[in-house]
This record gives structure tokens, C-alpha cells and sequence, in this order.
């Protein structure tokens, strides 16, 4: 054995003397119950895995930092925002959000874009997606939402039956949808996409104003997408393309950024714009509010170890620091609870003392104690109640959110901003795609929707029909359905379209 070489040692340090013939009694066996290293190693092994992501199960990740660019303390008192070239490590992880964690990279589905900014406030996480709404907006469809992504319970199959019923019974879904099917559903690489917060948040300053945020990552890369036959073709070629691409770009030193950009709108103003500003299947217009620059991300490490620094980081859009809050999105208030809520289901209670997510840059002081895998001394002999005579943390009231009202009656209520789900979708397809573009959605919907049954393709025609006359049309002639049925369709209420393509 060479001098550098370590002993191999059991997870409990002690030497191993041989891990290639297990202790058998006399040839050929049996094997001895007193072989404590293979009962060791077969233990650990058999519970090697740990549970799935439910959604964003397959992902990529980097270390990198944060960088700030423009002044932005008149909105927010975020430390970590506070001084232009101010620098804050991040953890960035992407993904996919219905598939497996063995599916293929180039599956047509949104991307996750979660950031962890190790803060001296203590860390802040930004869960966003690549794009910048979402199919649904009360937080109550979104389990349903997500079993029709995935498989049906009889076969196991992906289904297009599933899939379609839910996005045509559900018509705010339509504006993601057009987007879904664009060719950013299959982005070309992790690199090659933006980032939005899709949700709105709240900033406030130290003197307790509060404006509402969105925020937008864009891809210092250039967008690049694959279209439907290039994604075909990677999912056989190399389903781990986009984390290939991230680790083999940074290893090159070639370190990919995003430009972070921000929408701020003040509380006045969100009274009175023409879109609710909190439904997370609207967009606020740049026309309307046009993007700030404050800062830049730069990704420039890799993780060494893919389980601990990937499939453990836990990322929850509740950890705010001073400065930032939540907004009313319904969406949002449903995250605050299931992020955290699923870690504790996945990788236990103490799932915040894990390296990955730990906070680097802040102490953590509190009265919490024990549970599963309490890694570290458990805060010794502190005292573990509050209030106490014994010196342990005590709050800073100065950090408080300041009070904001709220009014109306406790009921379960539906978004009642006066503005239809159809516009937006409709702007895109008309104002913002090329004709390249309008093309290579027409051809992604129609080769998915035809797998569903008549009535399903019918009801989600007359949606997109609705955003726009044209889009509708050429769905329907793509699909070789009754044009006039499908006007007729869209021209009912939703619930008089869904009896009539029951
Ligand atoms: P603009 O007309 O000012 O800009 C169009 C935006 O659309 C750009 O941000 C562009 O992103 C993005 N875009 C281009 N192609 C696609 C696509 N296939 N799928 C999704 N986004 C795409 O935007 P407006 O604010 O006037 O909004 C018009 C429409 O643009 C909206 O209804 C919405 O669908 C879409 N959009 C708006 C965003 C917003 O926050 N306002 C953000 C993203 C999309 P890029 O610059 O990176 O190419």
C-alpha cells in the first residue's frame, strides 16, 4: 500500500480488513451473522435512496455568486442588495418539473430556476421557472394539475387524455400553455434560457415603504431552443444533455450568467392596472413597467458531489430575509406552506443543517432542538426555551414586515380582476412571435393534442381560438377539425363548452 493511500475504515471508523470475500463459516458457507461489515454496508445501501421530487425531480446545479448593479435601497433593505459591486454566493439548480428523475433533459415542460443566496440575513431562495407565468393560480388545483402531467393511474402511461382534459377545463392555463408549446418548452441548454420569479413579491425599505416586484433572469447566452425533431432526437441521443452541458461549460471555464432584472410597481399603481397583479398567469407588460437592471448571477463551480450538493439542496420560497416578502398570490401563499412541507418529508426535520443548505454568511441562533439527523452540537447547553434569564437569541423587532391591510369577507373566492385569461396569450401569439415561431407552436400542439380524445382536442381548440381567431384556426385545420364547431365552441361560456364536449 502506498504512503498517500487511506485506510478504508466502516462508517464508524473502524479498519476494514478485507471487502472482498464476506465471513463465511468453513467453504463454501454460510455466511456468518457476525460479518458486521457486510451487515453495515448492505444496511446503508439498501436505503440509499431518498424520496423523489414530486415535480422538479430531474436537476442540474452550480455554485456561483450574485452580484449587485444598480442602487436599489429606496425599494428594499436587503443586505445582501445594499451596495453596488456587493457580492453574494448562490447555489443555482435547474430542472424539469412532471418527469422522473431518470426522464430525458429535452422533455417539453417548463424549467425550474431555483436560486439560494447565502446571505448575511440568512439565505434567501428565489424558486422561479424559465418561464414567467404559470397554468394555474390557486394553489388548491395544483396537486391535480400535476397528477395529469405525469402518468395515468391504470397504465403508467403519459397521457394525452389527462393532460389536455385538465389544460381545457382549466382556461387561465391557456397563456402558459402557448408558451409550453413554443419552442422555449424545449430549451437548447440550462444556459440558454431566462429565469423569472413568475410570482410577485414585496420589497420594503427602512422606512416601511413597500413596492411589489417580479423578477427576470435573462440569459447572457442568448436564448437558443431545440425544436420538436432536434428534441426527439436528443432525448434518444443523450437524455442528460442540459446537465452535461452545464457541468462540461463550466469545467471549460466558460461560466454562464444571467443579466437580473426587476419590475417594480407601487401599491397605488396596483390597484389600479389593467391586470391583477398577483394572478400568476398574467405578465406585468414592459411597455407598462419596463425592467430595471440591478444585478448580474455568474455560475462558476461545480458541485463535487452530485447528492449532497444537488439532490439535497432544499429550496423553499418562504425563506425571505428583511427587505423582501410575500405578496397576496395565491400560488405563492400555497408554496410558502408545500416547500418546506415536502423537505421535511424528504430529507427529514433538521434538513436545514445540511452543508447545502445551511447559511454560510449568517449565524443561526434559535431555540429549535433535536429530531432526526440534529447534525452539529444541537446548540449545546443553550438554553433551548424562549423567553429565558439565561442569555439565548432574542428577536429584532426592527426587522418586522411593515403592517399592511387587508379587508372583504373569509370565503372561497375566485380572482374577480376585470380582465379575461385569453389576452395575453393572444398578444404573444400576435404581437411578440415570428411567423417561424407561430409555425413551430401550430406543429408541437397539434402532434400532442391529436393523442386526446375528440371532445378534449375540440374544448382546447375553442380556448386557443379564443386568445386568438387565427391560432385557433389553424389548431383546428391542423387537427382536421370543424372550424365552425370550434368558433361556436368558443363563443359559449366555459361552463356551457365543457357540458357540451362532455
Ligand atoms: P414585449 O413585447 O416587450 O417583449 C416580448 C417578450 O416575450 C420578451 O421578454 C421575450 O423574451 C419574450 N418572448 C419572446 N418569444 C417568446 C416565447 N416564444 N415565449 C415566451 N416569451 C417569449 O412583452 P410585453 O411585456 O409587451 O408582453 C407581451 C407578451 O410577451 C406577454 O403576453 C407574454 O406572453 C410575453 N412575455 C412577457 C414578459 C413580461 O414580463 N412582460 C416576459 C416574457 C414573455 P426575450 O427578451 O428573452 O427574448
Amino acid at each position: 500500500m502506498s504512503e498517500e493511500k487511506k485506510t478504508y475504515t466502516t462508517g464508524f471508523g473502524a479498519p476494514v480488513d478485507n471487502d472482498q470475500n464476506s465471513k463465511t463459516a468453513g467453504v463454501p458457507g454460510p455466511i456468518l451473522m457476525q460479518d458486521t461489515h457486510l451487515l453495515e454496508k448492505l444496511g446503508h445501501f439498501d436505503r440509499e435512496r431518498i424520496p423523489e421530487r414530486v415535480v422538479h425531480a430531474k436537476g442540474a446545479g452550480a455554485h456561483g455568486y450574485f452580484e449587485v448593479t444598480a442602487d436599489v435601497t429606496k425599494y428594499t433593505r436587503a443586505k445582501f442588495l445594499s451596495e453596488i459591486g456587493k457580492r453574494t454566493d448562490v447555489f443555482a439548480r435547474f430542472s424539469t418539473v412532471g418527469g422522473e428523475k431518470g426522464s430525458a433533459d429535452a422533455e417539453r415542460d417548463p424549467r425550474g430556476f431555483a436560486i439560494k443566496f447565502y446571505t448575511e440575513e440568512g439565505n434567501y431562495d428565489m424558486t422561479g421557472n424559465n418561464t414567467p407565468v404559470f397554468f394555474i393560480r390557486d394553489p388548491l388545483k395544483f396537486p391535480d394539475f400535476i397528477h395529469t402531467q405525469k402518468r395515468h393511474p391504470g397504465t403508467n402511461l403519459k397521457n394525452a387524455d389527462m393532460f389536455w382534459d385538465f389544460l381545457s377545463l382549466t382556461p387561465e392555463s391557456v397563456h402558459q400553455v402557448t408558451i409550453l408549446f413554443s419552442d422555449r418548452g424545449t430549451p437548447r441548454t440550462y444556459r440558454n434560457m431566462n429565469g423569472y420569479s413568475s410570482h410577485t413579491f414585496k420589497w420594503y425599505n427602512e422606512k416601511g415603504d413597500y413596492y411589489w416586484v417580479q423578477y427576470h433572469f435573462k440569459t447572457e447566452q442568448g436564448i437558443q431552443n431545440l425544436t420538436r425533431d432536434e428534441a426527439t432526437e436528443m432525448k434518444g441521443n443523450d437524455p442528460d444533455h442540459a446537465t452535461r452541458d452545464l457541468h462540461d461549460a463550466i469545467e471549460r471555464g466558460e461560466y454562464p450568467s444571467w443579466r437580473v432584472e426587476v419590475q417594480i410597481m407601487t401599491p397605488e399603481e396596483a390597484r389600479e392596472y389593467r391586470f391583477d397583479p398577483f394572478d400568476i398567469t398574467k405578465v406585468w407588460f414592459h411597455a407598462d413597467y419596463p425592467p430595471m437592471t440591478i444585478g448580474r448571477m455568474v455560475l462558476n463551480r461545480n458541485p463535487k458531489n452530485y447528492f449532497a450538493e444537488v439532490e439535497q439542496a432544499a429550496f423553499s420560497p418562504a425563506n425571505f430575509v428583511p427587505g423582501i416578502a410575500a405578496s397576496p398570490d395565491k400560488l405563492l401563499q400555497g408554496r410558502l406552506f408545500s416547500y418546506h412541507d415536502t423537505h421535511l418529508h424528504r430529507l427529514g426535520p433538521n434538513y436545514h443543517l445540511l452543508p447545502i443548505n445551511r447559511p454560510k454568511a449568517a449565524q443561526v441562533n434559535y431555540y429549535q432542538r433535536d429530531g432526526f439527523m440534529a447534525l452539529g452540537d444541537n446548540s449545546g447547553d443553550a438554553p433551548n426555551y424562549y423567553p429565558n434569564s439565561f442569555g439565548g437569541p432574542e428577536p429584532q423587532l426592527n426587522v418586522a414586515e411593515p403592517p399592511f391591510d387587508v379587508s372583504g369577507q373569509a370565503a372561497r373566492q375566485p380572482y374577480t380582476h376585470p380582465n379575461d385569461d385569453f389576452f395575453q396569450a393572444g398578444e404573444l401569439y400576435r404581437r411578440v412571435m415570428t411567423d417561424e415561431d407561430r409555425e413551430h407552436l401550430i406543429g408541437n400542439i397539434t402532434t400532442h393534442l391529436c393523442n386526446a380524445q375528440k371532445q378534449i382536442q375540440l374544448r382546447q381548440t375553442a380556448i386557443l381560438y379564443k386568445a386568438d381567431e387565427e391560432y385557433g384556426r389553424r389548431v383546428a385545420e391542423g387537427l382536421g377539425l370543424d372550424v365552425k364547431e370550434v368558433k361556436k365552441l368558443a363563443e359559449m361560456s366555459q361552463e356551457e363548452r365543457a357540458e357540451a364536449t362532455s
